[in-house]
């Protein structure tokens, strides 16, 4: 069957040339995408959501043209996956190449030699100057089972720590691991056994410095575990649907150094702040830790379903042979993506505009903040940017006007996405590839979003 009605005319294709502009022709959802939504509602299941009531026909730059020719201003690259720009002109080239020669073999069947230059290019990339292997994937809740997985044969233990606002997929494993309830985990049980949670590090609402953060976490995982049971520590250097939390200076240094000295695995969930996306190639960078295992996927394949688990060659090496892998892990167009993502990365100055990006959200919504106290905290690096809503007097959680603000300014043709635990805080995660000139009025319009609501 064909996908779009015949009457629809030619649809636009996507990349860096599309009008980058905020225009709405009709109210959202149009006519064609109300008609795809209703479709969407009797071949779907109701548990899978939709953020922005648009179907989407083409995306690049900074924004995403939906089915009746309305263009969004885009700050949520398909939640952090599209960092060098969708549709990025070197990764389709890649891919429409790639999917030329051979489409797959299986790598475990017969290898091939694009999955091997991309774990190259990620123990090389990934901190630490020791000896890494990588192993692919294809997606991030399964990086994390292996990266689990790995840990526990590599230690011979059972228990693992994640922590209080973590986020870690939808998996079995993964939900045991993510800490909120509604809507990750809410009648999915039971959950794995062994998993086990351990206070985070929230400068915002503890008020601890990262020593003392630390401290409390450790102290109560000697107690209630102990390290002789513990496998490995999952931690995400800035946690993305948890909030965007960033843990005080110190705080992992110290999670990390108690591993180290305990025989416990340290594993960075790094799945939505690798790859440029908060002005480093990976945020553990920012605060100076090696993990022992790096989990990736998101950013890692300009949009092309990818993951990896990167890590000390002892520790990825524990598994016998034929223990990890999987049917599509490091499939060859994604591993083409992947390559081409990595090159833009390393070559296009990726870095560095997540940098100016970073300063330019943090300047405006800093401003903002002067100006309307119901904005508690911004925080974040790069471009992984997060404005927290509360009461001004309580500082409690505001979560009916974190939805009101994002409601409005995704009506007004801005996608932006809410995460928290107790669901305040609006997160700010472009394309690199967005101008100053959109960024700005996307933060015009939840500048107004937010003086209305
Ligand atoms: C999105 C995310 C995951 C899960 O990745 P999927 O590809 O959705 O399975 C795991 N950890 C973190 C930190 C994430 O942001």
């Amino acid at each position: 069957m064909t996908l779009l009605d015949s009457t629809a005319e030619a649809l636009p294709l996507g990349g860096p040339d599309l009008p980058q502009r905020r225009r709405l022709v009709t109210d959202l959802p149009g006519p064609r995408s109300a008609a795809l939504l209703a479709r969407k509602a009797d071949a779907v299941p109701a548990g899978v959501g939709h953020t922005v009531p648009v179907a989407a026909v083409a995306a690049g730059g900074g924004v995403v043209v939906d089915a009746d020719g309305n263009s969004l201003i885009d700050l949520g690259s398909g939640i952090a996956v599209t960092t060098v720009g969708n549709a990025h002109p070197t990764v389709a080239a890649a891919v429409a190449t790639q999917a030329a020669q051979f489409t797959h073999t299986c790598f475990m069947i017969s290898p091939y030699e694009s999955y091997i230059a991309v774990a190259e290019a990620l123990n090389r990339l990934t901190p630490g100057d020791f000896a890494k292997k990588s192993a692919l994937f294809n997606s991030g809740a399964e990086a994390v089972e292996n990266a689990i997985k790995i840990a526990r044969k590599h230690t011979g233990r059972q228990a693992v720590v994640a922590f209080d606002h973590g986020y870690h997929g939808r998996t079995n494993l993964t939900m045991a691991l993510t800490a909120k309830s509604m809507p990750y985990k809410s009648g999915f049980g039971p959950f794995a056994p062994e998993v086990y949670r351990a206070p985070m590090s929230y400068p915002f609402r503890d008020g601890l410095c990262g020593p003392d953060a630390a401290a409390r976490a450790i102290s109560q995982l000697e107690k209630q575990i102990g390290a002789d049971s513990l496998a490995a520590v999952i931690i995400e250097p800035i946690q993305g649907e948890g909030g965007f939390v960033v843990p005080a200076d110190g705080f992992l240094p110290a999670i990390a150094q108690w591993c180290r000295a305990n025989g416990v695995v340290f594993i960075a969930d790094e799945v939505q702040t690798g790859f440029a996306r908060t002005g480093h190639m990976f945020a553990s960078e920012i605060f100076g830790i090696e993990p022992d295992l790096i989990a990736t996927a998101k950013g890692i394949a300009g949009g092309l379903p990818l993951a990896a688990v990167t890590g000390r060659s002892d520790i990825m090496d524990a598994s016998h042979a034929g223990g990890l892998g999987g049917t599509y892990g490091g499939n060859p167009i994604a591993c083409a993506a992947a390559l081409a993502a990595i090159d833009v990365f390393e070559n296009d100055g990726v870095i560095e505009r997540a940098q100016q990006i970073g300063a330019l959200l943090t300047r405006r919504l800093t401003a903002l903040q002067a100006s309307d106290p119901r904005i508690g905290d911004v925080r974040g690096h790069g471009a992984m940017i997060a404005a927290e809503f509360v009461d001004p007097e309580t500082k409690e959680p505001d979560a009916a006007l974190t939805a009101a603000v994002a409601r409005e300014a995704i009506a007004q043709g801005v996608i932006v996405l809410t995460c928290g635990t107790y669901g305040n805080v609006i997160r700010f995660l472009p394309p690199l590839s967005i101008s100053d000139e959109l960024l700005d009025e996307g933060l015009d319009i939840v500048q107004a979003a937010l003086a209305v609501a």
